[in-house]
């Protein structure tokens, strides 16, 4: 059996990240940088107004209060090029270009507002308020990596820098197809024996926590032909593919047989638990395939175990897992030696620590649980029992 840092780097290894695109900036959130970023220019590109107030010369203010007539106004954005010469003010507003001339900002709050001549109450040093060139950002200056995801911020930044469009790693597109005749979409009434099908719902969702673009197919039967045709039907649109069931033991287990003997996909055990069997290749040579486990629980913890730092390495990112914290248990857990469980637990953050409960519930099927989790009690296949009070690390669920 592979231990799960084995078999992610089995994955890993045959993966490579997706080609670089470029997007227009807002379709580029929440993708990863694939070039460095810089700014053509100064930012800010001129010296400017900190506030709304009055552009002055700091010598006039020596003996406040001083009355000075207001020469000119200078709204933002305003391309006149205005200047006052001592004696004068001008009645600047914040992002304004400061006019020469001037070498202090007195804010109004420190004046009387007037609109002719003005009467400032207190002195300001040369410089108050003033914005200066290139504070922010030295023209030529790196201000994104390539590498650097690309949130909000980051976006901002590239604006800011007078970017329409970045070259990026685009999200991969994951298609999520689920296997079996029991299943139904929700919504349709059951009949006995049925159930509606939770995975390829809860994976589409998973795929865009972790920054993919899902494709959610309805379930497929446990048809061979019909299976291996919607895989087919995956290789020009996806950078990935997901199904879910028909991996283990039983005589109906169609993803396995479908894809098992031509050398595309590997069907492994893995040493965890939940989510044993496993498989993983790449479909026609290509696009990557997961075939994850059919209990709901264990196809969610696999994805969040492999898919999901899969993904991330498609985007240009490290392979990484969700992020973990130390967390004391509140209860005694046993664990079976040699396998790698992952336990449904709720973490709380008190007394400047994390405390975790585990689930009662921590069947495979018992889905309830892990909607109601918060973390993923991480117990390592060498550790068979954990008294109460121990501490465990615990995998953060995205929420
Ligand atoms: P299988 O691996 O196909 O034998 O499925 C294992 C268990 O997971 C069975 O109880 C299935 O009914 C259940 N299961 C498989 N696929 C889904 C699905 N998409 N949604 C909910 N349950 C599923
Ligand atoms: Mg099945």
């Amino acid at each position: 059996m592979r231990t799960v840092p084995e078999h992610l780097a089995a994955i890993v290894a045959r993966l490579s990240p997706l080609p670089p695109v470029r997007l227009p900036l807002l379709e580029a959130a929440g993708t990863v940088l694939a070039e460095d970023v810089s700014s053509p220019v100064d930012l800010p590109p001129f010296d400017n107004s900190a506030m709304d107030g009055y552009a002055v010369c700091a010598s006039d203010l020596a003996t406040p209060p001083v009355t000075l007539p207001v020469a000119t106004d200078i709204p933002a954005g305003d391309a006149a090029a205005h200047g006052i010469r001592p004696g004068q003010a001008a009645r600047i507003m914040t992002g304004a270009p400061l006019p020469p001339g001037a070498d202090t900002v007195v804010p109004v709050e420190w004046t009387d507002g007037g609109a002719h001549e003005v009467r400032i109450d207190r002195g300001a040093p040369v410089g108050n308020y003033i914005r200066r060139a290139g504070e922010d950002v030295r023209r030529g200056a790196t201000v994104l990596a390539a590498g650097t995801p690309l949130g909000a911020a980051q976006l901002g930044i590239a604006a800011s820098a007078g970017r329409p469009d970045l070259l990026v790693r685009p999200r991969p597109r994951v298609t999520v197809l689920s296997t079996g005749d029991e299943l139904r979409p929700p919504g349709v009434p059951l009949e006995h024996g049925q159930i509606w099908d939770s995975n390829s719902f809860m994976l589409a969702a998973a795929v865009a926590e972790a920054g993919g673009a899902a494709t959610r197919r309805s379930f497929v039967g446990d048809d061979p032909a019909k299976v291996r045709a919607a895989l087919d039907a995956e290789l020009e649109g996806a950078d990935a593919v997901i199904t879910t069931g028909g991996v283990s033991m039983g005589a109906y287990d169609v993803v396995k047989a479908v894809l098992s003997g031509g050398g595309e996909v590997e069907f492994e055990k893995v040493a965890m638990r939940p989510g044993k069997p496993q498989g993983f290749g790449l479909l026609d040579g290509r696009v990557p395939i997961f075939t994850l486990p059919g209990n709901p629980v264990s196809a969610y913890v696999s994805f969040q175990v492999f898919v999901r730092p899969a993904l991330r390495y498609l985007q240009g990112l490290p392979a990484e897992g969700l992020p973990t914290v130390t967390a004391v248990c509140e209860s005694a857990l046993t664990s079976p030696e040699g396998v790698q469980q992952y336990l449904r637990g709720v973490l709380a953050f008190t007394g400047g620590g994390y405390r975790v409960r585990p689930a009662t519930a921590q069947g495979s099927h018992q889905m309830a649980a892990l909607a109601a989790a918060s973390g993923l009690i991480v117990v390592p296949a060498e550790v068979t029992e954990l008294p109460a009070g121990a501490e465990v690390e615990v995998l953060r669920l995205p929420s």
